[in-house]
């Protein structure tokens, strides 16, 4: 019992990005993946979590399409060689704080024979923000 709540307060405190699959709850419908916005995901559970003084909204999302575009030779592969949790930081819902998590993926290409990142149209390569939320915060520094 004391070694899960250490647990617990440990990771909590380490970053937002790691939560137990436990804490989520389904999205009932497509309302939240409509807010969002964001055409290559599809919200499907949600989670509303005390942070310190606010509450934090965090959005499991899966991917609408299961292909990728090979960034050096433009074929196209559906086949994932390595799926990384990703967690990156979105637009504000009515004032709360909210992140997406989602899955990295990498596809082989058979053409190259070698394996590629995806490029996401909404967040760029390491980044931590998505572009709509970098476009928000730093309007004057994009173009
Ligand atoms: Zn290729």
């Amino acid at each position: 019992m004391k070694l899960l709540s250490l647990a617990y307060i440990k990771d909590a405190a380490r970053s937002v990005k790691r939560i137990c699959e436990e804490m989520f709850t389904e999205a009932p419908d497509s309302v939240l993946t409509e807010l969002l916005g964001i055409a290559a995901l599809k919200v499907n559970m949600y989670c509303l979590r005390s942070e310190g003084e606010e509450e934090v909204l965090h959005l499991r999302c899966s991917h609408r399409n299961d292909i990728a575009v090979c960034s050096r030779c433009g074929t196209v592969s559906e086949a994932v060689h390595e799926e990384k949790e990703r967690c990156v930081r979105h637009l504000d819902i009515w004032g709360k704080r909210t992140f997406l998590h989602f899955y990295s993926r990498r596809f082989m290409c058979e053409q190259c024979r070698k394996p590629f990142t995806e490029s996401l149209g909404f967040v760029e390569k390491f980044r931590r923000h998505t572009i709509a939320f970098e476009r928000y915060v730093y309007p004057k520094f994009v173009t």
